[in-house]
């Protein structure tokens, strides 16, 4: 870049003991709503994930001495300053994912600021365990407590957003963390570091080390240290996390891809479930782990569903995040697009039908965008279950639908994938609704809705979509060691 085009740069440090850190090399940043560079982030590598985890282990015995009032009430004051921030965060978001200004505002960031209530009212609420065995003249009771250090991984598609999932549990429950955000969005948690020491957390307890997974990741999960690992990615890092740290007996957390379906009996009510299945497939440009992308729809109502469906994505606008009317925003990046197209593209070879969308529909973009990495939502029918688009997840814009008869076929035909994250049902018949969402395969099942959360509740997936779960019990036990202790009178 000219001097002048570098000086316009956002560059970003690492925050490492309380303190803003310069680092040696930068990753370019792009912005993928105009494919232009706009931001530099540390390429952080095994010494600069050194130094923050041995400020976490400085500050682990000032932190895991506090009560849990005194954390809560830190963590309530970092949700108030985010909240404050919140548009300043959600312009940020935008630009630096290519989400829309619109979901960024009402879905990234107003969650982010609720994990850190969530968490700082939850905390102070577990009860461990008691039981007694009176003929011995025994009492026996569970003891918690904070792990040490966390090593927190996040990805690119909700980047606020899941990184203070993880964040927040990890420091309410006293353990203090090395966090590294996707190299691809880092602003955001750049931004809040900025907000720590006004909220009170003392130095050492958050840090945040920028980089790459092969060098900056790779060195989180593979110090000795660092005794847990909460990841959330795809898949294929997951295997490669959990040999890195297998060597260390780490706790992990992992929650992975999906490849989500949803069964749409003959008497949905299509008046809620058309718009819904909409947003479960397309919202967040389908970059979330969460979306539908096979629709398994019963044959009875197939030709009227497809017909309303379609016409119901074609409303969706695509184009320039930041205008508020816009419904699909830029792809995370120029190699994603390329993937997600080349999905399309390899349907219609298999002789699938593309029934709107990429192809087919013309997408025109504002003079600004042109270089952005943008893509219409695009429906599939007539395809194979065996096919790549409906046994691979694509991450991207992209919904198979196909059609079924019967109960137990399609129970069978939605398990049928490597994937086991959520799963949505629409039928107005209660008893099947309990009995399909029984059988599928799937950490999580809405019915008649989607993507509506109680943080109190587990969330994670089977199968290839992970290990373990996190919610107000779950990440509890997770960031806590329990011991059982017993008393002889
Ligand atoms: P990714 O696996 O490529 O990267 C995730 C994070 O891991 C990034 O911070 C990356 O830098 C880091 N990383 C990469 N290689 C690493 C390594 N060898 N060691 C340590 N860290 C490494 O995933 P992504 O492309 O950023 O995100 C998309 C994926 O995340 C999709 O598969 C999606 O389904 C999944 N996801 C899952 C959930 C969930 O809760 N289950 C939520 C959101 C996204």
């Amino acid at each position: 870049p000219t001097m002048a085009h570098s000086q316009a740069l956002l560059v970003l440090e690492n925050f490492i003991g309380g303190k803003f850190v310069a680092c040696s090399s930068y990753i370019d940043s792009y912005n993928p709503s105009t494919g232009v560079v706009y931001c530099r982030v540390p390429d952080s590598g095994k010494e600069e994930v050194e130094a923050a985890v041995k400020a976490a282990k400085d500050a682990f015995p000032v932190w895991t001495s506090k009560s849990p009032l005194e954390r809560s009430q830190i963590l309530n004051k970092l949700a108030d300053l985010i909240e404050h921030d919140l548009e300043a965060f959600a312009q940020a978001e935008s630009k630096d994912q290519g989400k829309t200004i619109t979901f960024a505002r009402t879905v990234d960031i107003p969650r982010a600021v609720h994990n850190f209530r969530f968490f700082a009212s939850s905390i102070l609420h577990h009860v461990t365990e008691c039981t007694e065995m009176p003929t011995m003249g025994c009492v026996h009771y569970t003891s918690r407590a904070p792990v040490g250090v966390a090593g927190l991984i996040s990805p690119w598609n909700l980047p606020l957003y899941l990184l203070t999932w993880k964040i927040a549990p990890a420091i309410a429950c006293g353990n203090t963390v090395v966090a590294k955000p996707s190299e691809m969005t880092s602003v955001t948690a750049w931004m809040m570091c900025k907000l720590l020491e006004k909220a009170g957390v003392p130095p050492g307890v958050v840090n945040v080390v920028f980089g790459t997974g092969a060098k900056a990741g790779e060195a989180l999960v593979s110090h000795p240290d660092v005794p847990l690992i909460s990841f959330t990615g795809s898949t294929l890092t997951a295997q490669r996390i959990t040999e890195r740290s297998a060597p260390h007996c780490k706790r992990l957390s992992l929650e992975l891809g999906g490849k989500n379906p949803a069964i749409i009996f003959d008497d949905a009510d299509l008046s809620q479930c058309i718009p819904t299945t909409v947003r479960s497939s397309f919202a967040n440009q389908g970059e979330i782990c969460l979306c539908t992308s096979r629709i398994f729809v019963q044959r009875g109502i197939y030709s009227e569903f497809l017909k309303r469906f379609v016409a119901e994505v074609k409303k969706w606008k695509t184009g320039n995040p930041s205008d508020p009317t816009v419904n699909v925003g830029a792809l995370i990046s120029k190699e994603h697009l390329e993937k997600v197209r080349n999905y399309v593209k390899k349907a219609q070879a298999e002789g699938a039908r593309v029934l709107c969308g990429e192809g087919v529909d013309p997408l025109a973009l504002p003079p600004g965008n042109q270089k952005g990495y943008f893509m219409l939502p695009t429906v599939i029918a007539e395809v194979k279950d065996e096919s790549c688009c409906m046994q691979e997840e694509i991450f991207g814009p992209v919904t198979c639908v196909v059609v079924f008869d019967t109960e137990e076929e399609v129970i069978k035909r939605a398990n049928d994938v490597k994937y086991g994250l959520a799963a949505t049902v629409w039928s107005s018949n209660v008893g099947r609704v309990h009995r399909v969402a029984r059988r599928l395969q799937s950490g999580l099942v809405w019915t008649n809705c989607w993507l509506v959360r109680d943080l109190n509740l587990p969330f994670g997936g089977m199968k290839a979509s992970g290990i373990g779960r996190e919610g107000a019990k779950d990440s509890y036990e997770f960031f806590t060691e329990v011991k059982t202790i017993t008393i002889k009178h």
